[in-house]
C-alpha cells in the first residue's frame, strides 16, 4: 500500500504529518490519511476539494455524476456541502497509488466541469477576493485573508472558553426537546395501541427530541446531552401510561382499575422494557450526533 508520504512525494504535494496538500488544475487538494494503530478498519484516505459555492442544481448534477462513476472515483462515502466535497476513498486490495489519486482527481474535475463549478479562489471566511494566506479547517486547506483567519481563530478560542453557550433561547430549546420527543413517541404509541410489536419505533424518540431542540432552541449547549435522554425516556414511560389511560377511558373504568388487571400489568412491564430498551439504543446514536455537533472546528 502506497503510503501518504510516497504519494505526496510523487505528486509533489506538501506533507504535514499524515496530510498531503497540493493543487490539481487550479483546485486545492487535501488528502488525509486516517490512521489507527488499534483498528485496521480505521486506516483509510480522505480526499477533500473545496470549490466555489454551488446551488442545488449544480449539486444535483454532481451527485448524479458521482453515482455514475462511483467505482472509478473509488467512493466509499462522500459528503458535499456548499463549498467542499469530502470523499472517503476505497483502497481496495492493492491500495491507492499516486497515479490513482491523479485519475480520481481528473475524473472528479470532469464532474465539476459538467456541473459548471469552479475552484474556490476567495477567502473561505468572508468570501471576498484576493486572499493572502492559507488556512486549515479540520486539516482541510483553504485560501483566506490573514485578518479573517486571525479573527476566526480568536472566535473559536472564545467559543471553547465559554463552553459553547449559544445565543439561542434556552427555554425554547427545552420546549422543543419535549415536543420533539412527544412527536417521536406517537408512531409506536399508536402501533402498540393496535397491538403491533412496534417497540423498535421507540428508537426515533431521541432523534425527534434532539431535532425539536434544534428547531426551537437552535444552538448546541452542553446540557443538551442530559436534556434529550431524560426527556426521551420520560416521554417513553408516559406514553406507555397513556395507553393504559386510553384503555381505562374507552372502557369507562378507572386508571388504577386497569393497572390492577393482571394482563395489563404483564403487558405494561413488557412494553416498558422493550420501548425503553429501544429508546436507549436510539439515544446511543443521538449521543454521537450531539457530540459531533459540540465539536468545535480545529483552525490553523
Ligand atoms: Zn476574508
Amino acid at each position: 500500500m502506497a503510503t501518504i508520504k510516497k504519494i505526496a512525494a510523487e505528486l509533489n504535494y506538501e506533507l504535514d504529518k499524515r496530510v498531503a496538500y497540493g493543487n490539481h488544475k487550479g483546485y486545492q487538494v487535501t488528502l488525509i490519511q486516517n490512521f489507527s494503530a488499534m483498528n485496521a478498519q480505521d486506516n483509510f484516505k480522505i480526499l477533500c476539494v473545496p470549490f466555489s459555492k454551488i446551488d442545488t442544481t449544480k449539486r444535483d448534477t454532481l451527485v448524479r455524476f458521482i453515482a455514475e462513476f462511483k467505482k472509478e472515483l473509488r467512493v466509499v462515502k462522500y459528503d458535499i456541502n456548499a463549498d467542499l466535497i469530502t470523499i472517503r476513498l476505497n483502497e481496495g486490495f492493492k491500495g491507492i497509488k499516486a497515479e490513482t489519486i491523479t485519475s480520481i482527481l481528473d475524473l472528479l474535475l470532469e464532474g465539476f466541469a459538467k456541473a459548471g463549478m469552479s475552484p474556490l479562489e476567495n477567502c473561505i471566511y468572508c468570501g471576498e477576493e484576493h486572499p493572502d494566506t492559507s488556512t486549515y479547517i479540520d486539516r482541510v486547506k483553504f485560501h483566506a485573508h490573514e485578518t479573517c483567519r486571525q479573527d476566526t481563530i480568536k472566535k473559536v478560542e472564545e467559543r471553547k472558553a465559554t463552553k459553547y453557550e449559544g445565543n439561542g433561547n434556552a427555554l425554547m430549546g427545552i420546549i422543543g426537546a419535549i415536543l420533539g420527543a412527544i412527536v417521536g413517541a406517537i408512531p409506536w404509541t399508536v402501533g402498540v395501541w393496535f397491538g403491533w410489536f412496534v417497540s423498535p419505533l421507540a428508537l426515533i424518540t431521541g432523534f425527534a427530541s434532539y431535532a425539536g431542540f434544534k428547531i426551537l432552541g437552535g444552538e448546541y449547549r452542553p446540557y443538551v446531552k442530559y436534556l434529550v435522554p431524560i426527556v426521551s425516556l420520560i416521554t417513553i414511560i408516559l406514553s406507555n401510561l397513556v395507553i393504559v389511560m386510553m384503555v381505562a377511558y374507552m372502557n369507562d373504568v378507572s386508571f388504577t382499575f386497569v393497572l390492577q388487571l393482571e394482563d395489563v400489568g404483564d403487558f405494561l412491564v413488557e412494553a416498558m422494557m422493550f420501548s425503553l430498551g429501544f429508546g436507549a439504543l436510539g439515544l446511543f446514536y443521538v449521543f454521537r450526533k450531539i457530540k459531533q455537533d459540540g465539536d468545535v472546528a480545529e483552525i490553523k
